[in-house]
C-alpha cells in the first residue's frame, strides 16, 4: 500500500521540530502551502450533454423502475435506510446539480454498484459484506455518486443519440418531452449493454477522483477507495463480468488516487475509518437469505469439494432478446446481467466468490466503446484489438491463440478470434470471441468453457452465434 508514503508526507507537517528562529515563519508557511495544495484539487466538471439535469432525473427514474423489476432487490428497510444515511452524507458534498439521490441494496453477492442518471444508486450486498470498513464502502458509493454528479450516463447517451439522429437535435438541447423517445431510440433501458452504464476510461478516472475528494470532504480516510481496490486485487479477483470492460487496472487507479490525496494536502488528522453502525449492518446483511437459484446462492465453486459440474448444453433451444438483438440459446441456460454485461449460462456455470462472479461455462454478451482509428473511422480489427487489450487489463493471462478471421453475424461483417485464459475452475479455458461493429459500439460475444470441456460447448456456441439477429434500426 502506498499509504506509507502518504503517512510520511503528513508527518513532515505535524512533527516538524520548531526551532526558535523559525517560530514566526512556520505558521505562514503552513497556511501558504495548504492554500497552494487546495488549489491543486483536480477540477471535475460534467461533459457535453443534450439532457438537462431535470431530464437526467426523469430518465434515471424510468430506468431505475426497470432495474428494480429485473434485479433481485434486497428490499430491507434497515439496510436501505443505512445506505441512504451514508449516501446522502456523501452526496451532500457533490458539486453541481443537486439530484434527489436514492440508495438501494441488491441481493447479489458479487461486488458491484452502479448509478443511474439523476442519482439512483444500486449497491450489491456483496459490496457491503466484503468492505473492511465503512470508509471503503463510502469510497465505492462516492465513486458511483461521481458518475451521477458528473453526468456520465447521459453524456454517453447524448453521444449515442447524436450518432444516430444528428438531425433531430436543435440548438444542442432536446425538447422537454422527448426523454422516453430518446431512451427507446438509443436502447437506453435497463438492459444488457445499456448505453447509460458504459463509461469511458476517462469517466472512470473522474469518478475515482470524485470519490476521493468526497471521502476527504466528509472526513473519511481518503485512502479507503484505493485500499478496497487493493484488497480485491490481492484476493485474486478473477472474472467479474461487470468489471471486464469498464474498470481500469487497479494499480493505475491506486496511483491516481494517491496523487489526488497529495494534491488535497495529504491525509487529514482524525479521519474516520469505520462506524459501529456499519459493523452492525454488515453483520445483519450477512445473516439475510442469499438469492435463490444462481451461483449467488453460495454453493461451492466448481473444482472445489462439493462442486457441481454444469449439465451439458441441451439440444433444445429457447429465444432470447434484448433491445438490440435476438438469439437462441440452449434451453437449460438462463440469462443474468446487470446492465453492462449479460451472461447466458447453465446452472453452476458461473462461480461466485467473495471477489465477485466468474463465468466458467457459457457466453458473455457485452458492448465495448472503441476509439476511432487514425482515419477517424472505426475498423473492426482495430476495435477488436482494443477490446482484447482492455480485457487483458483484468485478465492478465488472457492471450490470443488464433487471430481474427472474417465471418458474418446477423448479416453483418464480424471477426472470430480464439483466446486462452485461466479458468476459474482451474486449468485453462478456451474463449471464442466474436466481434461486430454496431451503432452502439463494438458488440462482442465470448463463449467460455474449460479447454477439456470445450468440445461439449462448441456446437451450442456456434448455434447461438448463427441465430443472432440485430433488431434496432
Ligand atoms: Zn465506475
Amino acid at each position: 500500500m502506498q499509504g506509507g508514503s502518504m503517512a510520511s508526507l503528513h508527518k513532515t507537517y505535524v512533527n516538524q521540530t520548531v526551532r526558535p528562529g523559525r517560530f514566526l515563519i512556520l505558521p505562514f508557511a503552513l497556511i501558504f502551502m495548504a492554500t497552494a495544495l487546495w488549489a491543486q484539487r483536480t477540477e471535475l466538471k460534467p461533459g457535453w450533454n443534450l439532457f438537462s439535469p431535470d431530464q437526467d432525473v426523469e430518465l434515471g427514474r424510468q430506468v431505475a423502475a426497470d432495474a428494480e423489476r429485473q434485479l433481485p432487490m434486497l428490499k430491507d428497510s434497515k439496510v436501505d435506510n443505512y445506505l441512504n444515511r451514508l449516501g446522502l452524507r456523501l452526496a451532500a458534498k457533490a458539486p453541481g446539480a443537486k439530484y434527489p439521490y436514492q440508495f438501494q441494496a441488491v441481493n447479489d453477492v458479487s461486488i458491484n454498484a452502479f448509478a443511474l442518471p439523476g442519482g439512483f444508486l444500486f449497491i450489491h450486498r456483496g459490496t457491503i459484506e466484503s468492505a473492511d470498513t465503512e470508509a471503503q464502502l463510502a469510497g465505492v458509493i462516492g465513486h458511483e455518486i461521481g458518475h451521477a454528479a458528473l453526468r456520465h450516463g447521459t453524456n454517453q447517451a447524448s453521444k449515442a443519440y447524436l450518432a444516430q439522429a444528428p438531425l433531430a437535435i436543435f440548438g444542442g438541447v432536446m425538447g422537454s418531452n422527448s426523454v422516453a423517445a430518446v431512451l427507446a431510440q438509443i436502447g437506453g433501458g435497463f438492459a444488457a449493454n445499456s448505453v447509460l452504464l458504459k463509461y469511458s476510461r476517462d469517466a472512470e478516472r473522474q469518478a475515482d477522483l470524485f470519490g476521493t475528494q468526497i471521502l476527504y470532504d466528509t472526513q473519511y480516510d481518503p485512502r479507503a477507495m484505493a485500499q478496497f481496490f487493493e484488497k480485491l486485487q490481492a484476493e485474486g479477483q478473477s472474472r467479474m463480468p461487470e468489471w471486464l470492460s469498464s474498470h481500469p487496472k487497479p494499480e493505475n487507479r491506486i496511483d491516481l488516487i494517491t496523487e489526488e490525496i497529495n494534491r488535497l494536502g495529504g491525509i487529514p488528522q482524525g479521519v474516520r475509518e469505520d462506524s459501529t453502525e456499519f459493523r452492525e449492518i454488515q453483520s445483519y446483511v450477512r445473516t439475510l437469505p442469499k438469492p435463490k437459484g444462481g451461483p449467488a446462492g453460495g454453493q461451492p465453486a466448481a473444482g472445489q469439494p462439493g462442486a457441481v459440474r454444469p449439465a451439458k448444453p441441451s439440444n433444445g433451444y429457447r429465444n432470447y432478446s434484448t433491445e438490440t438483438l435476438q438469439l437462441r440459446h440452449p434451453d437449460n441456460w438462463s440469462a443474468q446481467g446487470t446492465g453492462q454485461s449479460i451472461t447466458l449460462a447453465p446452472e453452476n456455470g458461473t462461480i461466485a466468490s467473495s471477489q465477485g462472479e466468474a463465468l466458467a461455462y457459457g457466453m458473455i454478451i457485452s458492448t465495448f466503446s472503441p476509439r476511432a482509428g487514425k482515419s477517424g473511422r472505426f475498423e473492426l480489427q482495430d476495435a477488436t484489438d482494443q477490446l482484447i487489450r482492455d480485457l487483458q487489463q483484468s485478465n492478465p493471462s488472457l492471450r490470443v491463440t488464433q487471430t481474427g478471421r472474417q465471418t458474418r453475424v446477423g448479416g453483418t461483417a464480424a471477426l472470430s478470434t480464439v483466446l486462452q485464459n485461466d479458468s476459474p475452475v482451474g486449468g485453462v479455458e478456451r474463449d471464442w470471441l466474436v466481434t461486430v461493429l454496431r451503432p452502439e459500439g463494438l458488440v462482442y460475444f465470448i463463449g467460455v468453457a474449460p479447454e477439456n470441456d470445450y468440445g461439449d460447448y462448441r456446437r451450442a456456441f456456434e448455434t447461438l452465434i448463427d441465430s443472432i439477429r440485430f433488431t434496432n434500426r
